[in-house]
């Protein structure tokens, strides 16, 4: 066992804490009040390689493990999660799903845009009544010779009103269930595509949250991922490694509380002394480093299981489980160490725990994360 970072992955947790910091700060609780879309933002991060870190170089990615893209998450996630969704839907879902599962035409058109954020995509398998099932889809894709004709509604698609590309999962055969399932690139400029608007949501208030609706939307042949079926299994192996992503910003929401914490704890008097000292806060402190601890074991644990090429479905949604409860709890105490400061915006820990909540809910709710482990550890 190794349980040193080397000195690239160091390097690259300094430049994201140093980055979110800097560039992803000031302004946050402004963007969060307003649903403000970090457009500036997302920018720089794109520039800077955090939207395409694992992509092969020859795409124009920065050719990283998935230790350095969890490292990285947990520093975005500190500061601001609406930037890391959009950066985790990015990385983990739009540009790893073509990367493994596309064909050379689609890598070489779609990813170099991808990568460098000259563009984002967005990740389209829920539905009004398909969340938790999956395998409900009620959107259709009719095979017609030459394209697919799509119909049907899609929900809270982060990034659905500023992405370019969709990957949507929608049914083809109906007769053969979910093995009759098709993942598709859609261009978001096809015909007969309508974006509703913005969500107006508890947490991550400033990333974009829409349906979207597809009327028969044309879509060519060669934007099938994979072969004919194969959606369905497409977006559960896009799902985990996504999840060690949400993982890692639910780490990052959970941290930065912390660290908050942290401070606040030796400044704050009362009864004469710095709140540290009362020992009901010491020991919040401790069981708040235990479970972070614990946290981003559990995810860099995932993340080595995936760069060596280990199954990590397991291990990707205990990740996630863990960390994601973790986050709602550590936010929540971390507002009681602040006690009333901690209930208004200027000290950030009201809206870390917002955005804690969401961590237990996409990409798989918590309830989904114990179903997947209890079918893996009882097979
Ligand atoms: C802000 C936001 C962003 C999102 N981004 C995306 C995105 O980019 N792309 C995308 O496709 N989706 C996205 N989602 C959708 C998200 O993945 C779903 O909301 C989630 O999977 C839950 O589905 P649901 O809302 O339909 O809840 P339901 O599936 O209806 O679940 C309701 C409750 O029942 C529980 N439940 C359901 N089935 C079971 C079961 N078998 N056993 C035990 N409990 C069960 C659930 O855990 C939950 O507590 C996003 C959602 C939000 C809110």
């Amino acid at each position: 066992m190794n349980f040193t970072f080397s000195s690239e992955h160091k390097l690259i947790q300094e430049t994201a804490k140093e980055f979110a910091n800097n560039e992803l700060l000031k302004g946050v609780i402004d963007r969060d009040e307003n649903k403000t879309f970090p457009k500036d933002q997302i920018k720089m991060m794109g520039e800077m390689g955090f939207l395409g870190m694992m992509v092969d170089p020859k795409y124009g990615g920065g050719g990283m493990d998935t230790i350095s893209y969890v490292l990285a998450m947990e520093e975005i996630s500190k500061i601001d999660a609406s930037c890391s969704v959009i950066m985790s839907v990015n990385n983990s879902l739009v540009c790893w799903g073509i990367e493994k599962f596309g064909s050379d035409a689609q890598k070489e058109k779609f990813l170099p845009k991808l990568a460098r954020g000259n563009m984002i995509g967005a990740f389209c398998l829920s539905e009004p009544e398909a969340g938790s099932d999956a395998t409900s889809q009620k959107t259709t894709a009719i095979d017609k010779g030459d394209h697919y004709l799509i119909n049907g509604t899609k929900n809270w698609i982060t990034n659905g009103s500023t992405a370019s590309i969709y990957l949507v999962i929608a049914q083809t055969d109906v007769e053969k269930g979910h093995k009759g399932i098709n993942a598709f690139i859609v261009e978001k400029d096809s015909a007969g595509i309508t974006v509703g608007p913005r969500e107006n949501k508890l947490g991550i208030r400033s990333s974009d949250t829409t349906s979207i609706m597809f009327s028969d939307v044309q879509v060519p042949k060669e934007n099938r991922i994979g072969e004919d079926g194969f959606g369905f299994k497409f977006a559960m192996k896009t799902l985990e490694g996504g999840r060690i992503g949400i993982a890692s910003q639910a780490l990052g929401i959970a941290s930065g509380a912390y660290e908050l914490c942290l401070k606040y704890a030796q400044e704050r008097k009362a009864f004469g002394k710095e709140i540290y000292k009362h020992q009901a806060i010491s020991f919040m402190l401790a069981d708040m480093a235990t479970e972070i601890d614990c946290a981003r074991l559990l995810c860099l644990k995932a993340a080595w299981q995936k760069d060596n090429n280990i199954n990590y479905a397991e291990a990707s949604s205990m990740a996630k489980l863990y960390c994601a409860e973790k986050a709602m709890k550590i936010t929540t105490d971390a507002v009681q160490i602040h006690g009333g400061y901690g209930f208004v915006k200027e000290y950030h820990v009201e809206r870390l725990m917002r955005d804690a909540k969401i961590t237990q809910i996409y990409e798989g709710t918590s309830e989904i994360q114990k179903l997947v482990i209890s079918r893996s550890i009882l097979k």
